[in-house]
C-alpha cells in the first residue's frame, strides 16, 4: 500500500449514520386531558403556560416544535375535543394549556355559555403563569387579538409568537415584529419572530416558556431582548 492509498474517502469518512436526535428541551412531554368544564382540570399545582390562537395560525405545529414531539397536539384537532381545554404535561407539575382557536366573540351563544366559565376558571388558577398567543405574521397582532390580550391585561404576562415566520423576507419580518411590538407597548408582554418549519425561533420560544414554567406566580421573567 503506498501513502496515498490511506486516503481515499473510504477510509477517511465512516459509513453514514442518522444523525443524532437533538436533546429534547422537554423530554416527558405528554397529553393529560381534555376538560370540558374546570372540574376536570388537573390539580392546581405547580405552573402552566395557556396557548391561544386564531385557527390554522398555526398553533398546534407550534406546540409540536416547542416540545419537540410531533403530533402531540394533534390530540386537540381530533373530533369532539377541538372545543376543550386540552393539558399536555411537559415536566412533573409543568403543563401547557392548550386552548381552542379563538374568534369566539362570534361563537353561538351557547359555546360562550359554555366558554367564559373554563377561562374565567383558568385565569383564576394559582399555576397559570402566563399566556403563549400565536398570531400568523403575515397577518400581524389585529384589534382582534387585542381584544384577547386583555383578558390577561392584569396579572398575566403574553409572549406573542408571530408565527410561519418563513413565509416573510427579512424586511417584511422586521417590520411586523416592529408593527407587533408599538400594538403591545404598554403591556407586559414580548414577542418574537416564530416558524415551526424553518425553527426560527423555537429555540427563543423554549428559553421564555421554560422560564415561565420554572417561575413564582407573578414573577416578570423575560429574558432580554424579547421585552415588547
Ligand atoms: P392551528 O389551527 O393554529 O393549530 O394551526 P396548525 O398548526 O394546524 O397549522 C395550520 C396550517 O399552517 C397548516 O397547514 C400548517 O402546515 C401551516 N403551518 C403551521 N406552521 C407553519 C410554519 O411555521 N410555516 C408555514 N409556512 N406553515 C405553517
Amino acid at each position: 500500500m503506498n501513502g496515498r492509498e490511506l486516503y481515499t474517502t473510504a477510509h477517511v469518512c465512516p459509513p453514514q449514520e442518522p444523525l443524532p436526535k437533538p436533546v429534547s428541551r422537554f423530554p416527558h412531554a405528554e397529553f393529560l386531558i381534555s376538560a370540558a368544564a374546570p372540574a376536570q382540570f388537573p390539580a392546581d399545582q405547580g405552573a402552566e403556560v395557556a396557548f391561544v390562537g386564531r385557527s390554522n395560525a398555526g398553533k398546534s405545529s407550534a406546540i409540536n416544535a416547542i416540545a419537540q414531539r410531533q403530533g402531540l397536539a394533534r390530540t386537540s384537532k381530533t373530533p369532539g375535543r377541538t372545543r376543550l381545554l386540552n393539558f399536555f404535561e411537559l415536566g412533573a407539575n409543568r403543563r401547557i394549556v392548550d386552548l381552542p382557536g379563538y374568534g369566539y366573540a362570534s361563537a353561538p351563544e351557547v359555546e360562550r355559555r359554555t366558554w367564559t366559565p373554563m377561562i374565567e376558571a383558568l385565569k383564576d388558577r394559582r399555576s397559570l403563569r402566563g399566556l403563549f398567543v400565536i398570531v400568523d405574521a403575515r397577518r400581524g397582532v389585529t384589534a382582534g387579538d387585542e381584544g384577547l390580550l386583555d383578558w390577561s391585561a392584569s396579572d398575566h404576562r403574553i409572549h406573542v409568537l408571530l408565527s410561519k415566520a418563513d413565509k416573510l423576507n427579512r424586511s417584511e419580518s422586521l417590520e411586523v415584529l416592529r408593527t407587533a411590538t408599538r400594538a403591545l407597548a404598554g403591556r407586559d408582554a414580548t414577542v418574537q419572530l416564530f416558524s415551526a418549519h424553518s425553527r426560527t425561533g423555537v429555540e427563543e420560544a423554549q428559553n421564555v416558556l421554560a422560564a415561565w414554567l420554572e417561575s413564582k406566580p407573578g414573577a416578570p421573567s423575560a429574558p432580554p431582548g424579547t421585552e415588547a
